[in-house]
């Protein structure tokens, strides 16, 4: 008997496996499964029919990421001994978007949105997939089918609380897009693998063309931005917000929020990020998940940090990783094309930001403790190697002198 949504529900929801990405409601047939919100968290919930087809199931990123079988399929072999940490890749670059409207507007570079708008321009893709906010609850992201610049260009910047975009996949396949861009953290990325790799649901996994997977250390709970509104911003009552940013220019990017009052408050963010999200507010299935850097995406793009770089005089770039022979040609024709400023940058560098240690080690040890207590874990089929990395550039002087 095929798997159906109560399958899901017991082997993933019920054991807190579910990473809230939106694909089950997304890709379901009959629309049966919705999500709602409870504490402010999406919960896949079946309220219409439920015809075992199987497919949210096979899809759900929750509980299986074969991660070795979707290199297979997808790069046509496994990561060598130097691609242990970052996945199988082509070359890794830092870059960012000629235009100084999409260069402001990003997180990091305005890369990802900078190769949203030029893969439509050129015609590989026909509509995208992207993280904005709902319009009545402009504090809770949302999946946003796209298709023109201005549109690619509101929904720039990361969101840090859950964005379960791939809801939306449905609603691009059935307005007739036949190529479709996806742009989403490494979980949401894993499900259309798991698509791709079994070929189901066929117009699905045939209709994703292109994917822009971003670097993820963790989504964070709603209470956690509940509270940081509450306690840095004096904000109780949401309803006075009428716009909520993450990365509010200038580069590395500050929260900030706009009341409905005229007022826009603002904190600064190593506060809200290192001393208040990250150590108190990450989603317990983020602290097991050892996909950092967009494994299986065809570029990945993350946040590039040097140690050259100075916080508030410069603009971002985003360190990229390409994985996929479509990654290349795109990163290839948007260099050529003078839409992205690039340079080469060494995977070591990549590794040197927090979300490496994150995942690829804390992460990895927190997911081995809570297997050995019989406790549900999610299975990514690889093993990590949990020792120190040498890392010369964070080694103090003093200490290197003893
Ligand atoms: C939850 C989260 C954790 C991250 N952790 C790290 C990290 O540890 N290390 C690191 O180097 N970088 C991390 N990043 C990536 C970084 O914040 C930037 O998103 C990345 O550098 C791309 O910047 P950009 O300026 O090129 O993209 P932009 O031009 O700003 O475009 C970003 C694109 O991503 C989409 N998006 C934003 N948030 C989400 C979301 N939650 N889910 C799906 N799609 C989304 C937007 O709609 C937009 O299309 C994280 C991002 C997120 C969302
Ligand atoms: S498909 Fe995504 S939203 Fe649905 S149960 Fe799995 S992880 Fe959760
Ligand atoms: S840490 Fe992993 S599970 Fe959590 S949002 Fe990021 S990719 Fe998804």
């Amino acid at each position: 008997m095929k798997p159906s949504f109560e399958t899901l529900d017991r082997n993933v929801i019920q054991k807190g496996l579910c990473t809230a990405c939106g694909t089950c409601a997304g890709i379901c047939p009959t629309g049966g499964i919705r999500l709602i919100y409870k504490e402010g968290e999406p919960i896949p919930v079946l309220m219409g029919e439920c015809n075992s087809c199987g497919h949210c199931y096979h899809s759900c990123p929750g509980e299986d990421i074969p991660l070795p079988d979707m290199e297979l399929h997808l790069f046509g072999k496994h990561r060598n001994v130097t691609e242990q940490n970052l996945g199988v890749y082509k070359y890794c670059v830092s870059a960012y978007a000629r235009d100084a409207e999409t260069r402001l507007a990003g997180a990091s570079g305005g890369v990802a949105t900078a190769l949203i708008n030029y893969a439509l321009e050129v015609g590989i893709i026909d509509c995208a997939i992207v993280a904005g906010y709902q319009e009545q609850r402009p504090w809770l992201p949302e999946g946003k089918v796209v298709t023109t610049r201005s549109q690619v260009l509101e929904a720039a910047q990361s969101k840090y609380t859950v964005a379960p975009v791939n809801a939306v996949i449905n609603e691009a396949v059935n307005k007739g897009y036949k190529k479709i861009g996806v742009v989403g953290v490494p979980c949401h990325i894993e499900a259309i693998r798991k698509m791709q790799l079994r070929g189901r649901p066929s117009k699905v996994a045939k209709s994703i063309r292109l994917t822009l997977g971003l670097f993820c250390a963790s989504e964070f709970y709603f209470e956690g931005l509940r509270h940081l509104l509450g306690e840095m911003c004096g904000v109780d009552d949401l309803k006075h917000i009428t716009k909520l940013q993450y990365r509010s220019a200038p580069w590395p990017g500050h929260f900030a929020i706009d009341l409905d009052n005229g007022e826009r408050r603002v904190v600064d963010r190593h506060r809200y990020v290192y001393h208040f999200l990250l150590p108190l507010y990450k989603r317990d299935r983020c602290e097991m998940c050892v996909d950092w850097a967009a494994e299986v995406a065809d570029i990945a793009i993350g946040d590039y940090w040097s140690p050259d770089m100075k916080p508030g005089e410069e603009q971002g770039h985003s360190s990229c990783i390409v994985r996929s022979e479509v990654g290349d040609m795109l990163m290839e024709m948007a260099r050529n094309d003078g839409v992205l400023h690039v340079e080469n940058l060494n995977a070591n560098t990549v590794m040197a930001g927090f979300g490496y240690e994150a995942k690829k080690h804390a992460a990895a040890f927190r997911l081995a403790q809570r297997q050995s207590y019989g406790w549900p874990v999610p299975n990514f089929h690889i093993e990590c190697d949990r020792e120190p990395t040498k890392r010369e550039f964070h080694i103090a002087p003093e200490t290197k002198q003893r």
